[in-house]
């Protein structure tokens, strides 16, 4: 028998992960350590320091899966080794990758005559960068006029990377404002934004802040109308984060997409209703020439010659085979249940919500599985320290105020997602009742209905 040496990790019998000396040193934060830990210790660490995140199932603030089936979770694990941009390599993944392209962009009602292009990208920030400097190129091109600045024209209802996109690519940004009672924008306030140097017009189909969306069918008859009068040829491109797997399976009748004459270019992420893992997004062109071939660029370093047009060069490409994986396990029919019950159980907890008296709804959750509710009346209702109680019992539900000018509006919002069941619908407005109590300082319901039971048994 070998020696044993106190809180050593060489000894037989304490060997154990957690007796080893690394769970009483200080974890290495600013430099990397001098020497190396054993492969055990090194997960434990890891693995024990991230129980101070939130639960993903619990995380109703965010619209990206946090859920996949095993045989997925198994593909991904095999493929991680594979580096997308590779396709010489891995011709198959690239073989692959065009298939998933070219089913979106017929789900997406891509003209037939046309020859529609697309590209996978990390999530819809790249893709909509992408999109947009597709326009901004094919607008210096027609406008001929080096010392015109381009501007784009979209409503306070984007996301982040819309300002982004402008930002860094140097484009003048025209926000539409919201208001207290509008969270969406129309031709009406597009109209008088829009010039001749508008590269295009930005239109959401489901907004981050309400799940609203955008009068798109409107403002393409407005651009068009607009081509004719003054030959202004404006693209719009539409930010189908998160309503582009949801809407062709619950509204395959509204019109949104490529149906539209203007409509050149949608994004989408896959990683949120498409139901695959962060992170996969597509940017899908209504046609090749929409893209100027000056962006696209060949190499052939890889063996080969590969077109690329994409901001990042290496990326996983285990997201793009999960996306195949769930085309061809749920098809049209696993989505379109899948979707159903996504809007059911947002519509049980916006009954349940509102039945309260507590709250208001601020959208009906119509279009996408979103629940956005502000407090009802003139009733003081502190959102943000309701966001906090809950937070106590694990659940993240985030509590924000609206874009300008409706910021007097604070909202809390929930997107359900596949694994948030009924019976968690259920359970989430029973500790939101709960936690109203307290606040209130009363007992809660559940307390209460606990002391009426106990004073039947006395
Ligand atoms: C989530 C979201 C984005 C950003 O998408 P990522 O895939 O996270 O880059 C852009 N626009 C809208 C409307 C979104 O909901």
């Amino acid at each position: 028998m070998r020696k044993v040496r106190g809180g050593g990790e060489a000894g037989t019998l304490t060997n154990t992960t957690y007796s080893s000396r690394y769970f009483t040193d200080e974890v290495p934060e600013h430099a990397i350590p001098a020497g190396s830990m054993p492969a055990r210790a090194a997960y434990q660490l890891i693995h024990d320091e991230l129980n101070l995140d939130g639960n993903p199932a619990l995380n109703l603030a965010s619209f990206v899966t946090t859920w996949m089936e095993p045989e997925a979770q198994q593909l991904a694990t095999e493929t991680l080794n594979r580096n997308f941009v590779d396709q010489d390599e891995y011709p198959q993944t690239e073989e692959i990758h065009h298939r998933v392209v070219s089913m979106m962009g017929r789900l997406f009602n891509a003209p037939t005559d046309g020859e529609p292009v697309g590209t996978a990208t990390i999530g819809s920030s790249e893709a909509i960068m992408l999109g947009l400097l597709a326009h901004r190129w094919s607008w210096r091109k027609r406008r001929g006029d080096d010392s015109a600045k381009p501007n784009v024209v979209f409503g306070a209802d984007v996301h982040t990377c819309w300002e982004k996109f402008a930002r860094y690519f140097d484009v003048e940004q025209r926000v539409i404002p919201l208001t207290p009672d509008r969270h969406i924008v129309g031709p009406e306030e597009i109209k008088d934004h829009i010039d001749e140097n508008t590269i295009a017009v930005g239109a959401i189909l489901g907004t981050t802040f309400t799940g609203q969306v955008d009068e798109i069918a409107a403002i393409d008859e407005l651009l068009r109308q607009v081509k004719q009068e003054k030959g202004w040829d404006i693209p719009i491109h539409v930010d189908g984060a998160s309503g582009g797997f949801i809407a062709p399976f619950s509204y395959p009748e509204l019109e949104w997409d490529f149906r539209l004459e203007q409509v050149r270019s949608i994004n989408v992420s896959n990683h949120k209703f498409g139901l695959v893992y962060p992170g996969m997004g597509t940017v899908v062109f209504r046609d090749f020439d929409v893209v100027p071939e000056e962006l696209v660029f060949k190499i052939n370093y890889l063996g080969g010659e590969m077109a690329n047009y994409s901001l990042n060069f290496s990326r996983a490409s285990n997201a793009v085979l999960l996306q195949y994986y769930n085309f061809l396990r749920l098809g049209r029919e696993g989505y379109e249940r899948i979707v159903g019950n996504l809007m059911a159980n947002a519509g049980e907890l916006e009954r349940t919500l509102t039945a309260s008296g507590r709250f208001e709804l601020l959208n009906d959750a119509r279009y996408l599985p979103v629940v956005v509710v502000r407090p009802a009346g003139k009733e003081g209702l502190d959102v943000f320290e309701l966001s906090e109680r809950l937070r106590e019992r694990g659940w993240i539900v985030p509590a924000y105020t609206l874009p300008p000018n409706a910021e007097s509006v604070a909202v809390l919002r929930m997107v359900v997602k596949e694994n948030f069941s009924r019976d968690m619908a259920e359970m989430l407005s029973e500790d939101v009742e709960r936690a109203l109590a307290k606040m209130d300082g009363k007992p809660s319901p559940q307390a209460q209905a606990a002391g009426a039971k106990q004073r039947r048994i006395c």
